[in-house]
């Protein structure tokens, strides 16, 4: 076991000048789908991603309330994180965007 942080999207580097990075310890909600995105994500990620969530539901109108919308934040936020360690990092809100249609329209 290595004592430095992996974190998936910044591998530390937004750690840099506070040594040692730590993972985010502050997750909604503690189950098996957030144990995950705790096991990757750092706390200086976690709160450039609780900004950009902000963004993202005001200007998509986002509500929460509704299935296909939670989704599409949640693609959001797996892209941002890269929790699927795809390595592509933060994705462009209008590059999803562009993707994305709600249902019935
Ligand atoms: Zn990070």
């Amino acid at each position: 076991m290595s004592d430095v942080f992996n974190c998936n999207r910044c591998k530390g580097t937004s750690c840099a000048d506070k040594t040692p990075c730590v993972g985010m310890t502050n997750p909604p909600v503690v189950n098996t789908y957030w144990n995950k995105v705790v096991a990757v994500t750092c706390q200086a990620c976690w709160g450039e991603w609780k900004e950009m969530e902000v963004k993202i539901i005001n200007e998509y109108r986002l509500n929460m309330l509704e299935r296909e919308h939670r989704q599409m934040l949640k693609k959001f936020m797996t892209d941002f994180l890269d929790l699927e360690g795809t390595g592509a990092g933060a994705v462009a809100p209008d590059a999803v965007a562009e993707n994305w249609k709600p249902a019935g329209q």
